[in-house]
């Protein structure tokens, strides 16, 4: 076996290896095939056929397609619970896909997740990468909760309502929101539904002032411009601090099947090397976790980035693992 290497890193440094090529190879996949602006907008195929199949497919999202509506399994679930139907199917699968391959989906899966990707490593390419603080990231990774409970406290009292003009009147006093819960927190949402159709009707019209005739668009453009530039400097900002979908799994998250767990036999610790810690875009303190068991209180994303720089600097100290508590 070749002797590990020890030098600490300062700064986060770009490592392609194997775990990387294959998330970017899935994730592309899917940001092209599940996702129906591209069949919708530049093949022009009708998935309208396929709607009562693929209901539950996420990231199906398109400016022209009934699936815009809903396009991941929260977006539906919302939306269910805005028509009075209690979600129990789609909680379910939430369950039992978090409970299963943790936030896999985040990692390798969610398109959002992937620009955020790219504009992370532009980050540290550039070498503007930054760390937030410990406390401040305890507290603002706490934001998402907030987020997501702000929208349940006014999607919940639909399930209760049994009259029906009431049900309308409040239909009528949410407007958009009741209508797109989650539509202006959700980064997938704000690049694969907005900025294309918003796209489209200005090619269409060649007015560019429709861009700036609704306030709602520019609050909107300010607010995921500012998110993006974030992201350049804290990877995965949106993931680590903002998405509702975070915050609905982490509680199940934590207790996977399919996690990474680390060998204290093979680990020569952060003073020595400390390199996975570096490498994790979730600022996850992988060495105070407990070896059996990453879990980041269930912010990890399963991307893999911790064991392969752990693999080259040839202490395979972190393993993919199942059923450890
Ligand atoms: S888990 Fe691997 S990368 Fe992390 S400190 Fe231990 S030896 Fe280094
Ligand atoms: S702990 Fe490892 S697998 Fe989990 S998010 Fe961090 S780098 Fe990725």
């Amino acid at each position: 076996m070749e002797e590990p290497t020890t030098t600490v890193p300062k700064k986060r440094q770009i490592y392609v290896g194997k775990i990387t090529i294959v998330r970017r190879i899935v994730q592309i996949f899917v940001i092209i095939f599940l996702n129906a602006v591209f069949w919708d907008s530049f093949l022009k195929i009708d998935l309208s056929f396929f709607q009562s199949m693929f209901r539950f497919v996420p990231f199906l999202s398109s400016p022209r397609s009934t699936f815009s509506d809903s396009g991941g399994f929260l977006e539906l679930m919302l939306g269910s619970m805005v028509a009075r139907i209690v979600p129990f199917l789609l909680f379910g699968l939430i369950i039992f896909v978090t409970i299963v391959f943790g936030r896999a989906t985040c990692g390798w899966l969610c398109p959002a997740g992937l620009i955020q990707d790219l504009f992370g490593w532009a980050g540290i390419a550039t070498k503007n990468n930054r760390e937030m603080g410990i406390t401040t990231h305890a507290y603002v990774s706490r934001l998402k909760n907030w987020i997501l409970g702000l929208i349940l406290l006014f999607i919940v009292p639909f399930l209760f309502i049994a009259d029906n003009n009431t049900y309308l009147q409040y239909v009528q006093v949410l407007g958009d929101f009741g209508k797109n819960p989650l539509g202006f927190w959700s980064l997938d949402e704000f690049l694969f539904v907005f900025v294309p159709t918003i796209t489209q009707d200005i090619a269409t019209s060649g007015n560019l002032e429709l861009l700036l005739s609704n306030w709602l668009y520019i609050v909107q453009g300010f607010f995921y411009l500012i998110i993006m530039i974030l992201t350049f400097y804290y990877p995965r900002f949106y993931c680590r601090y903002l998405c509702p979908y975070g915050a609905i799994t982490r509680p199940f998250a934590k207790h996977a099947i399919t996690a990474l767990s680390r060998n204290p036999t093979k680990c020569v610790g952060r003073k020595e090397c400390g390199k996975c810690e570096k490498a994790c875009p979730m600022q996850i303190r992988i060495l105070d976790e407990s070896y059996t068991r990453i879990s980041g209180n269930g912010e990890c994303i399963l991307c893999g980035n911790c064991k392969q720089v752990c693999d080259k600097e040839k202490y395979q100290a972190i393993e993919l693992s199942f059923f450890k508590s």
